[in-house]
């Protein structure tokens, strides 16, 4: 598929490129969630108020009704004008948002997705649970349906930003005595509602981003489930091929850009004579552009279907790998200056240290290997 080469797509890119030259806020992101919150809430708004959230979400909900081509551009002109990482409305936008455009019902869409654009309501995803991590259908977190209501008990872990959060996208057990994929469903859980505790967690980074969440008899209406009671595993599927396919695209576009950085410092600063970083460079320049391409597969998938299919994992563990190297390297480069390192500092070293979540978060690369082992090339379960 060629993508961006129509005369109205380079019009559209060359609009970006203009909006973002003249917006992007001059001051950064403050680096942990709770402090960045009112920065992200204020940066989505401003991005809904001149056009550019949803572009490719359905115009009846405040979207532009756009391509998915025209969204990938947009996200090309927007890492390449060193605009903020979108923080706080990450899960709204990446996969909260589409997961409901493809599975809630209008009620549930017309409520919540202008919301999530105008940056009003922060998302989080509670799907993870101590002992229900990789294994997903090991949720043990139950909601025993009292009149038109769930009454919600157990806990989830990891989840990011539900300290600064207002709606989850929670998974839960919703059939007394079902096993595994079954019985479960995708709930729109309000994170401010009685009997609902929240501890965060701090990172190695220095930073908090992600919280415990405790249910202790937490009463949800039966509206607010997502694709029908039972359904939950087909819903949270969906959500995570958004997760794990056009979720990261913003991450793989600025990965061209780093790259890019990396040999500029590796020459200014003399380092690219040694051989040995040169070969890495040059084998991260070329893998850098595979992920592209992959993407733009993805895309091209995304066109034709709909949604992502199995073959987001591909990208999301090339990324998150490929990640992982473009940081030590950037590591590697700083020579004596890392001496300088400081907790929840905004340099190398604190993207280093992030980065080991990379190939946790959102499943790990043992689990996306499975996936492609499994979906992909149709090998013998690995268990
Ligand atoms: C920064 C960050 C943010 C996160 N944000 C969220 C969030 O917002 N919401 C949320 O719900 N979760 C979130 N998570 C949780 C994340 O999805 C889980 O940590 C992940 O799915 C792994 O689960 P686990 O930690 O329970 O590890 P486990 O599932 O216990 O796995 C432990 C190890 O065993 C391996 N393993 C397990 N099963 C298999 C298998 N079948 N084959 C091969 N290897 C296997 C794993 O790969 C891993 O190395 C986040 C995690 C991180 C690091």
């Amino acid at each position: 598929m060629d993508i961006g080469s129509s005369p109205e797509e380079m019009r559209f890119r060359e609009e970006c490129r203009e909006w973002l030259h003249a917006n992007v806020p001059a001051e950064k992101r403050p680096l942990d969630a709770a402090d960045a919150i009112d920065f992200d809430k204020a940066w989505q708004r401003r991005l809904f108020d001149a056009g550019w959230a949803g572009i490719n979400w359905p115009t009846d909900y405040g979207g532009r009704g756009l391509s998915i081509v025209q969204q990938v551009i947009w996200l090309e002109e927007y890492a390449k004008a060193h605009a903020p990482w979108i923080g706080a409305n990450f899960v709204g936008i990446n996969h909260g948002g589409p997961t409901l455009i493809l599975n809630a019902s209008e009620e549930q869409k017309a409520y919540h997705l202008p919301r999530i654009l105008k940056g009003e309501a922060i998302w989080c995803q509670g799907f993870s649970e101590p002992g229900a991590g990789s294994d997903l259908a090991g949720i043990k977190t139950r909601g025993r349906i009292e009149g038109d209501e769930l009454v919600v008990n157990g806990s989830k872990i990891w989840t990011s930003f539900a300290h600064v959060a207002d709606w989850q996208e929670l998974v839960l057990r919703t059939e007394e005595g079902s096993l595994r994929h079954k019985g479960l469903s995708w709930v729109i859980c309000d994170i401010h509602a009685p009997g609902i505790t929240v501890r965060p967690i701090r990172k190695m980074s220095g930073l908090t981003e992600f919280a415990e969440v405790f249910y202790d008899d937490v009463r949800i209406p039966l509206a607010n489930v997502v694709g029908g009671l039972g359904n939950g595993w087909k819903v949270a599927m969906s959500t995570l091929s958004f997760e794990r396919g056009t979720g990261f695209i913003a991450d793989q576009v600025k990965q061209s850009q780093e790259i890019e950085e990396l040999i500029a410092k590796a020459r200014a600063n003399g380092m690219i004579k040694d051989d040995r970083i040169a070969d890495q460079l040059a084998q991260m320049r070329a893998e850098v552009a595979a992920v592209r391409a992959m993407t733009y597969r993805n895309i091209s998938e995304v066109v034709r279907t709909g949604q992502p299919g199995p073959e987001a994992s591909v990208i999301r563990l090339f990324t998150s790998e490929l990640g992982q190297r473009l940081e030590r390297m950037a590591v590697l480069l700083m020579g004596e200056d890392i001496i300088d390192f400081a907790y929840g500092s905004d340099d190398a070293v604190g993207d280093y240290l992030r980065g080991f979540a990379a190939t946790i978060a959102g499943g790990t690369a043992q689990i996306q290997r499975d996936i492609i082992g499994e979906r992909l090339l149709g090998l013998p379960k690995s268990r």
